[in-house]
């Protein structure tokens, strides 16, 4: 590395979605903002995660000096327990920030060894050459910051992800004076959030919700229930007070939706009168009108709490006819087939099922800033250079395509993708050269509350675990499985001899299959989850590897 360059390599979250991950190097030191995972599309059948591939910080390790977090989101944080295992270099974040990776790294046994270290709005601190002030944003999430990082060559501002909320439901407001201040200052390169390039006008306020939570809540004689991100703390507080208001007792079903809603109280995002909260144990002694149930899995995740309702398979919460269910989120692209799947389901239980579709007002806002918005912090920092982050390769684009029509605001406009290296130095600003980047598949192996540790699904190492394919022949129309289950096994010791190995796996799957309803039968991305859930749990135990099982089903 050249002495008095700044480089700046993102290793994830340029050109694709999520896996945001950046280092940003002065001479031999290395910091790195947010380490962020990807959720595996339908291609990546089998795996759970996808994290960036860090060889060059672990080629660079003596030289970084920590990851400094800008929130709490998966795919800013979710590759911190992977990254850590190979790297364990300190880690700076809010305090709501470091509640998430607590729980996260304590999951995978990491908690001990790590050295975490709070950070707050407002407050400058130093790493290497680097001196870090954390601005407050908003953004779907709480305790969310940008970093204005101080470099011996400028600043640079990084946004993180945020969207410019007048009236934020904790009223921690938007720092623009800080950005306005970096403007007048002077601002060497800003890189911006691009997840809503796309869209016209303000994002709406959290706030807007509350009108459309209010017409459900009067309008609804029977069980409410109300699924959204459990990270989405506006949207549950918003939900508690409404409960409260309505007189409705609350349960919370699903692990995520339970933690993080503890997690909100413990730090004080949000305020729950005594006796509010019931044991979903308790939901059926209460009267329906009575009852509202906070319930994860709104992605339509095939073992998500609502999922598993929308089917009957879920022991507290039941959907009954005549009951409510909100879905108070997005739909991420990719999931709209299993999204669409429960919303199915769920009409077949005569519930109203409340969704986004368009109507106003809406049942969900976005958390990421639209043009407007956008255009509004450009024009506040002014930089020299602007530079699009976080989105796929249109969004950055159009990004780069918008800020290159503000002349009066920015001085250049530079694309980069992941992987590529950016260099400044007197001169001015570059690509010089690429770093080695790419996704690793990885295999959480945690299934509710069994946890073990991290495996590396890498394709490299299939030859190391295998592959295991069920193939399940189903009969179309009496949803029947017609012959006992064909498996293949491949590339584990013991994986073609062992017939004792084998028969266990089928009757596994014959099993599984017995104790489905007929719903679930009919739903293939549910018995394929099932399917694979339990298979990897009977090979574990049986052969101590970790096979790819990806389960195939055929109708006949
Ligand atoms: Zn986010
Ligand atoms: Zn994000």
């Amino acid at each position: 590395m050249p002495p008095h360059k700044l480089q700046i390599v993102p290793l994830g979250g340029l050109g694709e979605f999520g896996m945001n991950c950046m280092a940003v190097r002065w001479g031999d030191d290395i910091i790195v903002i947010d380490a962020g995972l990807m959720f595996p599309e339908a291609e990546l059948l089998g795996v759970d995660i996808v994290v960036p591939d860090i060889s060059y910080l672990v080629e660079n390790r003596k030289h970084v000096r920590g990851i400094v977090l800008t929130h709490g989101h998966e795919d800013h944080i979710g590759a911190l327990p992977w990254i850590l295992g190979e790297l364990n270099v300190p880690v700076y974040g809010t305090e709501f920030t470091l509640a998430y990776v607590e729980g996260k790294l304590e999951e995978h046994g990491l908690l001990d060894a790590a050295v975490l270290n709070e950070i707050s709005a407002g407050t400058r601190f130093t790493l290497g050459p680097f001196t870090l002030h954390p601005i407050q944003v908003t953004h779907s999430l709480v305790d969310c910051v940008a970093l204005a990082i101080h470099t011996p060559l400028g600043v640079v501002l990084h946004t993180g992800d945020f969207k410019v909320d007048p009236t934020p439901t904790d009223n921690k407001l938007f720092d623009l004076h800080a950005f306005a201040d970096y403007g007048k200052e002077g601002v060497l390169a800003l890189f911006q959030d691009s997840t809503n390039v796309e869209r016209p006008g303000y994002t709406p306020s959290e706030r807007a919700v509350r009108r459309k939570f209010d017409d459900v809540f009067r309008g609804t004689d029977r069980r409410l229930f109300i699924s959204c991100f459990s990270s989405s703390i506006h949207r549950i507080k918003l939900a508690l007070e409404l409960a409260y208001e309505y007189n409705r007792k609350v349960a919370l079903v699903g692990r995520s939706m339970t933690e993080s809603t503890e997690i909100a109280q413990d730090l004080g995002y949000i305020d729950v009168p005594d006796g509010l909260f019931i044991h979903p144990g308790e939901i059926k002694s209460h009267p329906p009108e009575r009852v509202c149930v906070l319930i994860s899995g709104t992605q339509g995740e095939p073992m998500s709490a609502l999922s598993r309702a929308a089917v009957e398979n879920h022991k507290h919460a039941k959907i009954e006819p005549g009951d409510t269910v909100v879905l108070s989120s997005r739909i991420i692209p990719g999931n709209e087939k299993s999204i669409y799947r429960v919303i199915d389901h769920l009409f077949r239980r005569e519930a109203h099922v409340i969704y986004e579709d368009g109507s106003s007002p809406p049942i969900h806002v976005s958390g990421h800033a639209s043009q407007e918005e956008l255009k509004l912090i450009i024009n506040l920092v002014k930089p020299r250079y602007f530079i699009p982050i976080h989105g796929e390769y249109r969004q950055l684009k159009r990004h780069a395509e918008m800020a290159q029509q503000m002349r009066g605001a920015v001085g250049q406009v530079l694309m980069i993708e992941s992987g590529d290296i950016l260099e400044f130095d007197e001169l001015g600003a570059r690509k010089a050269g690429r770093a080695n980047v790419g996704r690793v598949c990885i295999d959480s192996g945690s299934m509710g509350d069994v946890v073990e540790d991290l495996v590396i699904r890498d394709r490299r190492h299939l030859s190391e675990d295998g592959i295991v394919l069920p193939i399940i022949a189903i009969n179309k129309h009496t949803g029947r499985v017609e012959t006992s289950p064909e498996i293949v096994m491949r590339g584990f010791a013991g994986a073609d001899s062992e017939d004792g190995l084998m028969s266990g796996a089928r009757e596994l799957i014959m099993n599984t299959l017995e104790q489905s309803s007929d719903e679930e039968k009919r739903d293939y991305g549910v018995m394929k989850e099932k399917i694979r859930q339990d298979l990897k749990r009977y090979i574990a135990k049986n052969t101590q590897r970790r096979p790819l099982i990806m389960p195939v089903i055929l109708e006949i």
